[in-house]
């Protein structure tokens, strides 16, 4: 940071503060991870100088020809890592990709069915505020009371009833891994388009860790790229040729001007990155992680959502501990583990004081945080939060995580 160092100490300092700050304290927050350097000089590159709208040798100004080149890269490693016969590797970002996808194939009103964002749906599958849901007729669906697990049943049956043009299935906090073919099955059988927001867990489907859903049929795919992928802050959509069209069109001009070249540089590395075997060894380790947390908190007496987890992330009641999500959120953090509070299923309180917390182990894996110290991590989270106001006790527990943290130092960070 020479040139930011030299021109502008005031920006400088803050990012040397924000560089600690991931450097010293345990990342638990399931949508976040820590890039590759080659990620980072990607984001930083020259690539961001140029303007781009349009596709692929079908472009609205010169100079595209290296363009051209690094977006086709990114296209075909896309595709051969999600197996898919369609990618448009443009959007911004989650939303504005899930954004695409409605634009592409529904009018406005159409019906949609999604899973109840309190119960673990992402904003864009519905949400009453925003585009989804003031646009569309979202129609949720929902976890079964007692297993806390989705009710295909019911699935089954709000389909059959409702007759939704689209079915999202694919979420932002749910720990379980999801019925694809029986997704599939009720929208053939109500005549929907078959759509999964694998956002969260691209990563370990790539790492093929998890199942594909292009594997079951399914028609679209959407993901981010920087959550469980690793990669720059972005998304893709993938589709089966039919669609194609519709959702390039959707994209630019629909909903976005010129692609962020930059990012699309990116997002070909991080590709690369993921098709490599070692990108399949992080992708279990993640899962491993995320085991060994949950068997120890559940010995550690804790109410885990559904009791336990099949990918990256947990969610856990603190109602038993007789305090709230924000209490732990603060008091952890105040300990130095960054995570989330979150709604659980059926949740008496409401989303901005909801009694759970969501966290995961994608970062922590990529620092290279094994088993052995999962059961360290659990251990103090346990004792942070049974013990949320000794501020000398949560002083104690940060500086043992700091001693950790500082033993796996953080890609591309060096204090
Ligand atoms: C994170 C997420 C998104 C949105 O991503 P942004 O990049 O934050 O816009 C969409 N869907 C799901 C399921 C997500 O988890």
């Amino acid at each position: 940071m020479s040139a930011i160092q030299a021109q502008d100490p005031t920006v400088y300092e803050i990012l040397r503060g924000e560089m600690k700050r991931q450097s010293e304290g345990l990342e638990m927050i399931p949508s976040e991870n820590y890039v590759s350097p080659a990620v980072l000089e990607a984001m930083g590159s020259i690539f961001t100088n140029k303007y781009s709208e349009g596709y692929p040798e079908k472009r609205y100004y010169g100079g595209q020809h290296f363009v051209d080149q690094i977006e086709n890269l990114a296209i075909d490693r896309a595709k051969k890592l999600f197996n898919a016969e369609h990618v448009n590797v443009q959007p911004y970002s989650g939303s504005p990709a899930n954004s695409a996808v409605y634009f592409a194939l529904l009018n406005y009103k159409d019906t949609v069915m999604g899973l109840k964002l309190d119960q673990g749906g992402h904003i864009t599958h519905g949400l009453p505020i925003s585009f989804s849901g003031k646009f569309y007729n979202f129609v949720p669906y929902f976890v079964d009371k007692d297993t806390q697990r989705i009710d295909m049943a019911e699935v089954r049956r709000i389909a059959l009833e409702c007759k939704p043009k689209l079915l999202v299935a694919g979420y932002t906090a749910y720990p379980r891994d999801i019925d694809w073919a029986g997704f599939k099955a009720i929208c053939d059988e109500v005549g929907a388009i078959a759509m999964a927001d694998i956002s969260h867990t691209a990563g370990l489907i790539a790492g093929k860790q998890l199942k594909n859903p292009f594997d079951f049929g399914f028609d679209v795919v959407t993901t981010t790229t920087h959550k469980t992928m690793r990669g720059p802050r972005s998304a893709i959509i993938m589709c089966k040729e039919k669609y194609a069209k519709a959702i390039d069109k959707a994209v630019f001009p629909g909903l976005q001007g010129g692609p962020h070249d930059h990012t699309t540089c990116a997002k070909a590395i991080c590709f690369g990155e993921a098709l490599k075997p070692e990108f399949q060894a992080y992708a279990a380790q993640i899962i491993k992680n995320s085991k060994t947390l949950a068997e120890e908190l559940n010995k550690l007496g804790w109410k885990l959502v559904t009791g336990g987890t099949d990918n990256h992330l947990l969610l856990a009641d603190m109602t038993p501990f007789g305090i709230k999500g924000m209490e732990a959120e603060d008091a952890l953090d105040f300990a130095g583990i960054t995570l989330n509070k979150n709604t659980v299923p059926y949740d008496p309180r409401g989303p901005f004081d909801p009694s759970g917390i969501r966290f995961g182990t994608p970062a922590a894996t990529t620092r290279g945080l094994k088993e052995p110290e999962m059961r360290k991590v659990a251990t103090w989270m346990n004792k942070v939060v049974r013990n949320h106001t000794d501020k000398e006790l949560l002083a104690g527990v940060k500086e043992e995580i700091k001693q950790m943290c500082l033993k796996f130092p953080v890609p591309g960070i060096s204090l």
